[in-house]
């Protein structure tokens, strides 16, 4: 733990460090319904999908690594168990069942208009309090940006291929 790191938090430090958890359990969450997705997802630009899906899932569990270092940093103590995930998370799980890629795809750009409204609350909380976490969800945030806007792309190539093949 950082002692000084701590102290120089303007904000409740523990309050601070029970929303960074509900955001890892977020960000684990993702990073399965993504890597799982990518292994069972089907239709005609699979392979475009797959290289997206595990694109997104291999950076969510880098948010999930950032957020547990910056919350060792403050002393605080990363989520130990997967059930913890369910009983923390913000946005759920929605788990891939239609394996049509559409399907996944509407499924996934759900999730990250979920985990945008997280990082952004996120951010407003910590622009003044604390400069550190605030650069931390910045970049995660952006990184949230980056794969809603992919992802909702995926979906218009989807239908142009549709329209192609009909
Ligand atoms: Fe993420
Ligand atoms: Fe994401
Ligand atoms: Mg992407």
């Amino acid at each position: 733990m950082g002692t000084k790191a701590r102290e120089i938090v303007g904000m409740d430090v523990e309050k601070l460090l029970g929303l960074l958890n509900k955001a890892l359990a977020d960000e684990w969450l993702a990073y399965y319904q993504y890597w799982i997705g990518a292994k069972v997802v089907v239709g005609p630009i699979r392979n475009d999908v797959v290289t997206e899906l595990v694109e997104h899932a291999t950076d969510e569990l880098r948010h999930a690594g950032m957020l547990v270092d910056r919350m060792i940093q403050l002393g605080g103590t990363p989520l130990l168990k997967p059930e913890d995930w369910y009983k923390q998370t913000n946005c759920g799980y929605e788990a891939p069942e239609d394996f049509y890629m559409e399907a996944i795809v509407k499924q996934n750009i759900k999730g990250e208009q979920c985990a945008i409204s997280v990082y952004n609350s996120l951010l407003k909380i910590t622009r003044e309090a604390d400069p550190i976490t605030y650069e931390m969800v910045y970049q995660i945030l952006n990184d949230e940006l980056s794969h809603e806007e992919d992802l909702e792309n995926l979906l218009e190539d989807m239908h142009v291929k549709e329209k192609a093949l009909a």
